[in-house]
């Protein structure tokens, strides 16, 4: 790669291969100022996800294209989402807020090409009137990127997209041992893909919550719905991310059923009902271990 530049002039630094060229975290030559990289050269940042694929750079690209208009030609970047909350009585913002996220989760290109890699910052700023919060939600960036800009920002989430799988045994368990939603009452433990929301409060994270990992990748749809489906629960999931980050108590239920049918939704087993399921599903038994 380096080699196509005049290396007298142009000295991209270089890995130790000179496979690639060492990026900043906005793809900028870390040698060379005003050298930024696109395409395949963009994975250098990124071994893990699309980074290295067209439909993952693309969405590098477009970030990148954000970056360039502001850092060269003036252009401030935009928030995808605003409001405001009025700290006396937020659940109303805080709910619309709520369900954008919800919304954007489940149609988001880079969040969900570029797993772990990127991530997309919401900001709680005060504002200009008293007891008024101004939120705002921030289009993905690569999260060293978001550090860099937003790190700063005393209250804050950033929602990242990440798989759990490193949780369960080795973290090299087969995918075919993961047949069954992960665990209701702590979707931390959701193997597949799924946001998270990791929740800064006084510049410290405090708490990252999960929504349920989703078989058809989306958090605005419910695979079945009947008089016992709470519909609310992933909205619930970004509701509380919020509300933690604002420092406030209220936390709203992330179950799938509402909670005057949990005792009937999650009967709890006998041994022999338990001992049954094993003989049926043995896998099963390295997932518990793996929860103890
Ligand atoms: C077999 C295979 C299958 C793939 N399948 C998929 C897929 O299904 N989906 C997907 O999203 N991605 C896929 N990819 C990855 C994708 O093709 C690449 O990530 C993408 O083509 C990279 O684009 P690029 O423009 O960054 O680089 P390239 O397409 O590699 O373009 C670089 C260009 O620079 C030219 N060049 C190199 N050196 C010089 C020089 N010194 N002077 C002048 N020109 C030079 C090269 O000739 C080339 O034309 C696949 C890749 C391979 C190899």
């Amino acid at each position: 790669m380096p080699h196509i530049f005049d290396m007298e002039t142009v000295r991209p630094a270089t890995d130790e291969k000179g496979k690639y060229c060492l990026l900043t975290s906005s793809w900028e030559s870390v040698t060379e100022p005003g050298l930024y990289f696109i395409g395949a050269s963009m994975r250098v940042n990124d071994p893990d996800a699309a980074s290295g694929f067209v439909h993952g750079f693309r969405c590098n690209i477009q970030a990148l294209g954000n970056i360039i208009a502001e850092r060269h030609h003036g252009m401030a970047l935009k928030p995808m989402f605003e409001c405001k909350v009025p700290m006396e009585e937020p659940a109303n913002a805080l709910t619309s807020l709520a369900e954008f996220i919800v919304q954007y989760v489940s149609a988001s290109m880079p969040l969900f090409e570029l797993f772990s890699y990127f991530g997309s910052t919401v900001t709680f700023e005060e504002s200009d009137e008293e007891s008024v919060v101004r939120a705002c939600v921030w289009p993905a960036f690569p999260r060293e990127y978001n550090y860099e800009r937003w790190g700063n920002e005393q209250n804050r989430i950033e929602i990242v997209f990440q798989y759990g799988f490193s949780q369960y045994g080795n973290g090299k368990l087969p995918t075919h041992y993961f047949t069954l939603p992960a665990d209701h009452f702590d979707t931390s433990k959701s193997a597949y893909i799924h946001p998270v929301f990791h929740v800064f409060r006084g510049g410290v994270e405090v708490d990252s919550l999960h929504m349920q990992e989703s078989l058809i990748g989306r958090w605005d749809l419910d695979d079945y719905v009947d008089a016992e489906t709470n519909v609310d629960q992933y909205r619930n999931v970004a509701f509380n991310a919020c509300s933690c980050a604002l420092g406030l108590e209220e936390r709203r239920s992330t179950l799938p059923v509402n909670d005057e049918h949990v005792g009937k939704c999650y009967p709890l087993m006998s041994e022999e009902e338990v001992a049954e399921a094993l003989r049926v599903q043995p896998t099963l038994a390295l997932l518990m271990r793996a929860q103890l």
